[in-house]
Formats: structure tokens, sequence, C-alpha cells
């Protein structure tokens, strides 16, 4: 039933040509894609920089190199803490990470259910040579064997992710990446839904 439910969100957004993506401010919004999928360009496009959370500034933040993969486990514990601490205070929050092991998707839902926040994933579908090609023109590249070998575990997400648990499924493709919107509602402020400490 609710796999159901959950295919009729996916059918919606996948068949639209300009899909909003409309969210409560009580959300955690989940990312999921390969390198180079338009995660964080999309992001930045809808969402406030204090409300994105990254995986790659995190790696940074610890340790001055957004791509550091030695620090993966300290910069994901800092990433998954920020999101706890953001979502205790009621803050909308969006989880700009790859989101491919099915770990990260668990401990991102535990972590929304715990603060009663909604928690929604928007799988960046984009064909692997056009994720690869874009790598390749960006200051800081992956690399194209990086991103095959993610493409792998990103199959498998797509068919998993419909039985995990999130509220709401949007899937973005080649074309609606660019027509899609994101709407807040009700607006988003800074004083609103924030928890009494
Ligand atoms: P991420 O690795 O998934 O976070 O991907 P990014 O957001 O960093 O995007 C990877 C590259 O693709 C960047 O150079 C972006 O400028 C470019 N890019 C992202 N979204 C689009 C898009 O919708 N159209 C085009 N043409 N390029 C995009
Ligand atoms: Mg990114």
């Amino acid at each position: 039933m609710i796999e159901k439910i959950l295919n009729i969100f996916k059918r919606k957004t996948e068949q639209e040509e300009n899909p909003e993506i409309k969210i409560t401010p009580r959300t955690l919004v989940v990312l999921c894609g390969v390198a180079g999928s338009g995660k964080s360009t999309f992001a930045k496009k809808f969402f406030k920089r204090t409300q994105i959370v990254s995986s790659d500034n995190c790696r940074a933040v610890i340790s001055d190199n957004p791509a550091n993969q030695a620090v993966s486990k300290h910069a994901f514990d800092l990433f998954y803490f920020i999101i706890e601490k953001r979502l205790l205070v009621g803050r909308l929050t969006v989880a700009d990470a790859t989101s491919l092991s099915k770990e990260t998707r668990r401990q991102l839902i535990e972590i929304a259910r715990k603060y009663g926040f909604k928690v929604v994933i928007i799988i960046f579908d984009i064909p692997l040579e056009i994720c690869i090609e874009r790598d390749q023109k960006r200051p800081r590249k992956v690399g194209e064997q990086v991103i095959r070998n993610q493409y792998i575990n990103f199959l498998e997400a797509k068919k998993s992710i419909p039985t995990e648990g999130f509220d709401e499924i949007f899937i973005l493709n080649e074309k609606t990446l660019d027509t899609a919107t994101v709407r807040i509602i009700p607006p988003y402020t800074t004083s609103n839904n924030s928890a009494s400490l």
C-alpha cells in the first residue's frame, strides 16, 4: 500500500514537465545522486546557504579539503551532528551528500523521525555520461571511474528508496532538473517552527 502511494508520487514528478516540489518547513530534504548530477547547484538555487548541510563542506571544515576521502568518517559524524542540531531547533534542512548508501539514508530518516520532521528525497536521475562530462568541466573533479562506481550504487538506491520510509520521493531527470521549482509552504521565516529550548 505504502509502496503504491510512493510510486504515485514518483510518477507524478517524473511525468510533469515543470514539477513543483512542495515542502513544509519542518522537513529534512535528502538529495541523492552521483557526483556531477547537479545536487549542490540545485540546492543553492532554491535554499538558503545555511539550510544546506553538505558532506563536502564537512570534509573541508575538518581537513581544509572538500574532496578529502580520508576524513569521511569524521566528516559524516559532523554532517549528522549539524543536521540533528538544526532539526532540534526546528529548522528546514537540506542534506547535500550523494546518499547512495542505504545506511546514510537510514540514519537521515532516523534523525528526522526523532524530531518529528517529514523526510523527503530528491533523486537526481541524470544519465551517467552527462554526470561524467559535467564533472570534467568543473574545477574540482571527482573523476570518471569514481562516478561509474557510484552509478552502480545509484541504480541500487533507486530500486530500494521506495521501501525505505521517505514521506515523498521526487525524481528529477535531465529535463526537469532545469524546470523544477521548490515551494516552501507556508513560507519559511527565521522565527517560525523553532522549538522552545
Ligand atoms: P553535484 O556533484 O551533484 O553536487 O553536482 P554540482 O551541482 O556540483 O554540478 C556539477 C556540475 O554540473 C557543475 O559544474 C554545475 O555547474 C553543472 N550543472 C549542475 N546542474 C546543471 C544543469 O542543470 N545544467 C547544466 N548544463 N549544468 C549543470
Ligand atoms: Mg555537490
